[in-house]
């Protein structure tokens, strides 16, 4: 597969926070401007370094450093409804979750898709000759290929920018969709398989049926400041053909954890803040463990959670004044567990996405070992996703009322 070779990699702890201080800090640095200067300014792109009008909090928030709860309350609390527009996006997270834990056929179609399509790419030519010029940004249409660039450098675009750069990808060089949404889940530092998946749909018209999203030159121009005028864009959207949606499921429900025994925190970066979690606080953990990242694992999302769970490892194991232990893979957590004498292992809950493989691994190879593994589900996952079944404006009716609950 054509991969962009990653260039000098950004001091990500800077640009996009993913350790709990520097979270913190940027929070507090942002939440003056998250009221009427982020809906104003918000779908202007800058360009790479100049995106200050948005928080870059995805980062932080994708791996659950902060929560959605703790980066709104600080922002509702100076705002209060002045903020509707920042407190929106926030809910767009929550509800590409929920829609997808519902629908976990929808990411393993997806998965489907690609095997089918790179079988497709290794016979057609021209397809993977379009296909190597997207990834290398190297189209000749400069604002996309502009986007492709900052995308391998910084690991980060813009939402706006995403959004053109998804549509030009799919209804103006007339690539899959999939490919496109594995690109960015390869390339992007708050990688997430839940707000890319559907974004990408979102943009191609599959997820809200019927309505695709156009690029349009007249607006690159405007929201770039006219940096961009593209020429020979797509006029029109020819929806890719796809099955319609599968019925809504309840969520996978993970096994309960139980009080008052022996346990090995295992934190993964599908949350990585749990010695903040009043549920958790009584826990009997003898120990804390993070599987080694894959070291040699390229890309800002790898680099981004290797310093996510460092940070996390350290917060938790001081948290319980228990050893914080890094081990090399399944099998020698399950050890792990074994030796410390662990009758269940915790973990915050695993969605939908490239961490379920690694989830199903670790269940088998501990209950080899007559150890259970329970992992945790926040409040605000409860609260939002019974709402995240349909389309965003059914969840933004219960707003209100999920954030005087969660937020106060
Ligand atoms: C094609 C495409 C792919 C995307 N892939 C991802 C992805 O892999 N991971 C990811 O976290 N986001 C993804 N997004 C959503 C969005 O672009 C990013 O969350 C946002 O740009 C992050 O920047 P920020 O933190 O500065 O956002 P802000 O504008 O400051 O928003 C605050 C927070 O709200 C949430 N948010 C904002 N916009 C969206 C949105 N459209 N959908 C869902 N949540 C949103 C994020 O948690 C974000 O951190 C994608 C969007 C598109 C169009």
């Amino acid at each position: 597969m054509p991969r962009v070779p990653d260039r000098s990699l950004p001091l990500l702890a800077n640009d996009h926070p993913v350790t709990r201080d520097a979270a913190l800090a940027r929070l507090d640095e942002f939440v003056p401007r998250a009221g009427p200067a982020y809906a104003g300014g918000r779908n202007h792109d800058h360009g790479p370094g100049r995106h200050d009008a948005v928080s870059r909090l995805s980062a932080a928030l994708a791996r659950r450093t902060l929560t959605e709860a703790e980066v709104l309350s600080p922002v509702v609390a100076l705002h209060a409804s002045g903020a509707d527009a920042f407190v929106r996006e926030v809910f767009w997270r929550g509800y590409f979750r929920g829609w997808i834990e519902a629908r976990p056929v929808i990411w393993q179609g997806w998965l489907g898709a690609l095997d089918r399509i790179d079988a497709r790419l290794a016979q057609d030519d021209a397809l993977a000759a379009r296909h190597l010029a997207a990834v290398r940004g190297a189209t000749g249409i400069a604002c996309f290929d502009h986007w492709m660039h900052e995308l391998a450098q910084t690991g980060y675009l813009h939402n706006w920018a995403r959004m053109q750069v998804a549509s030009i990808w799919i209804f103006t060089l007339g690539l899959p969709w999939e490919l496109g949404a594995r690109h960015f889940l390869d390339h992007l530092v708050d990688a997430d398989a839940a707000s890319n998946t559907l974004s990408w749909r979102w943009v191609a018209g599959l997820h809200t049926p019927g309505k695709a999203y156009l690029a349009d030159a007249t607006r690159i121009a405007r929201m770039t400041a006219g940096r961009f005028v593209p020429i020979g864009l797509a006029a029109h959207a020819r929806i890719p053909d796809a099955p319609p949606h599968p019925p809504a499921a309840p969520p996978r429900q993970p096994t309960a954890i139980a009080e008052g025994v022996p346990t090995l925190l295992w934190i993964t970066p599908a949350d990585c803040s749990l010695e903040r979690e009043p549920a958790l606080a009584a826990l009997l953990v003898r120990a804390v463990a993070i599987i080694d990242p894959d070291g040699a694992a390229a890309g800002h999302g790898a680099q981004a959670d290797r310093i996510a769970l460092d940070d996390a490892l350290a917060r938790a194991a001081a948290r319980w004044r228990v050893p914080a232990c890094r081990v090399a893979g399944i099998e020698a957590l399950a050890a792990l567990a074994e030796e410390i004498g662990a009758r269940q292992v915790v973990t915050g809950r695993i969605g939908v996405g490239p961490g379920m493989g690694t989830l199903i691994a670790a269940r088998g190879a501990l209950r080899r070992a007559g150890i259970a593994l329970a992992e945790h589900v926040r409040a605000w996952d409860r609260a939002v996703w019974p709402h995240a079944t349909r389309g965003f404006f059914a969840l933004r009716d219960h707003i209100p009322h999920v954030l005087a609950e969660m937020v106060g």
